[in-house]
């Protein structure tokens, strides 16, 4: 079952099935669903899953959370994972150095880490919405890989439409033209004037409006989110991080029990998250080592017990789905770590004040599973350049974790680095690191030049993007967003 974060307002039932949580991720007070348990993995278990391919160790560890979604339904929504580069791997383990390891999460459809979670979720929430004969609208607030991997899973889907939020000018061309060239009749994408922390507080603000959601009432739809405060993303986010260990294992890269890092570049927070309930499921982990780009309030959280984005604006980067400054699903762990009264205080103080800060103790509390550490694109293209050079390519989002590893993990241990996204999607950063420069380049060209220095393919949904009809042109000032969402919905 799953409770609220912020605690219960007496209205929202005081507990619900993960379905629930799945249908209506908007808990009391603004909150977020939360499990009330996780399960527990012992030794057996890792030995016993050696035996298993990815979709197999999937579904072992969904059914340890007795979750209310049928078997089958379950199996279904994993099949979809056969799609992606190999059937039997969708998040191959490389090995890049002696105690370096990177778990390649961006194999699927829209080639970045997003597709691991988004592919199942939306096939299980567009059987939930099918077998009710309910209608939902999903929204979506990315900030650049979650809108082409929502607008994808949910393609054609029956009784689902689509509402996908991106900040004009903070993608990369490759990520606008996967949302805008998006075909499906049931999807729509809306540019707004402004950055990803604006785009995701007009959605919540949406999802928490009670006249909103009266006025899709009227018209018999019901309201869902597809970002990662939605737990039903977040529990395929902890398959992957459980996987990439027993490869370890059966690699004879570990013994059994033997702990290592997880590193894992970092914006809502939601694959870290991921990360650490992994760890308190058991999973042998020291300790999860949180990268940041500039904008490195996670950083500051993780080091001096502060967040503190009253004097910060969100700044630019060489990895825009790193640009964030409220980090959504920090308030699961906060819960986890301190209860729903003070997640909520210090949540409240968040909204109020524009920050807040931990007591002492907490902060210890939260370095026990963390660490973090941040780089600037200096930095990142640096380690891009550098490890080209050696074979093995990182996009500008993973680069970011190169900083944690060389800085923070003790020798000997073990790392394991989640690679975000594939370098197809940032290919004029990519360039300017093998370049050494800073010039602007176009994507189509950067592409090009990047694929052949490299002799590496560049996959057909990426390169067919170029020829696709612009489907979708509006780009509005955030007061026109309701607006647009209820035309659509009319048309
Ligand atoms: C979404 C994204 C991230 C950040 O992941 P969170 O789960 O939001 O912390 C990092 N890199 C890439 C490429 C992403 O698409």
């Amino acid at each position: 079952m799953f409770i609220e974060t912020r605690g219960n307002d007496e209205k929202n039932p005081k507990k619900v099935p993960f379905s629930y949580a799945v249908l209506n991720p908007s808990a009391s007070f603004g909150g977020l669903y939360a499990p009330e348990s996780l399960p527990k993995l012992d030794e057996e278990f890792f030995a016993q899953m050696a035996q298993k391919n990815y979709k197999e160790l999937a579904l072992e560890i969904l059914k340890l959370f007795h979750t209310d979604i049928d078997e089958s339904v379950l199996k279904e929504a994993l099949s979809l994972y056969d799609a992606f580069d190999d059937k039997n791997s969708p998040a191959p383990l490389v090995k890049v150095g002696a105690d370096l390891f990177v778990n390649e999460l961006y194999h699927g459809p829209t080639r970045a880490f997003k597709d691991m979670a988004l592919v199942p979720f939306g096939y299980i929430l567009s059987h939930l919405a099918k077998i009710r004969g309910e209608k939902y609208l999903i929204l979506a607030a990315t900030s650049g890989d979650t809108g082409p991997a929502t607008l994808h899973t949910f393609e054609n889907r029956e009784n689902i439409k689509v509402v996908c939020l991106y900040p004009d000018g903070g993608t990369s061309d490759v990520q606008r033209l996967q949302m805008v060239t998006a075909e499906g009749k049931n999807l729509k994408v809306i540019g707004i004037h402004g950055n990803f922390d604006d785009a995701q507080n007009a959605l919540k603000t949406l999802l928490a409006s009670n006249s909103f959601k009266e006025s899709l009432k009227k018209q018999n739809i019901n309201l869902s989110a597809a970002n990662s405060v939605n737990f039903g993303r977040i529990i395929f986010q902890i398959i992957y991080h459980i996987s990439s260990y027993i490869e370890l294992l059966k690699k004879g890269e570990i013994a059994a029990g033997e702990k290592i890092y997880i590193i894992v570049p970092s914006g809502n927070f939601g694959n870290a998250l991921g990360a650490y309930y992994a760890k308190k499921m058991g999973l042998p982990v020291e300790k999860i080592l949180i990268a940041s780009n500039i904008n490195n309030i996670l950083t500051d959280l993780l080091t001096s017990g502060v967040y503190d984005i009253s004097q910060r604006t969100l700044l630019q980067s060489t990895s825009p789905a790193m640009d964030i400054l409220i980090s959504s699903n920090v308030e699961r762990v906060l819960f986890d770590k301190f209860g729903s009264e003070r997640c909520k205080e210090l949540m409240s103080e968040l909204s109020a004040n524009r920050s807040y800060k931990l007591e002492k103790e907490e902060l210890e509390a939260l370095r026990e599973d963390f660490d973090a550490v941040y780089s600037d694109d200096d930095f990142a293209l640096d380690a891009i350049a550098k490890f080209a050079k050696e074979g093995y390519v990182l996009d500008p989002h993973t680069a970011t974790c190169i900083k944690a590893y060389e800085e923070i993990k003790p020798k000997n241990i073990p790392c394991v680095i989640c690679s975000t996204a594939e370098w197809t999607k940032f290919a004029p950063t990519m360039w300017n690191a093998l370049q050494g420069d800073r010039k602007k380049y176009a994507d189509k060209e950067a592409l090009k030049n990047f694929s052949e220095k490299l002799s590496l393919k560049i996959p057909s949904s990426i390169s067919s993007l170029f020829e696709k009809e612009v489907l979708h042109s509006a780009v509005v000032d955030k007061s026109q967003i309701e607006k647009n969402i209820t035309d659509f919905l009319k048309g």
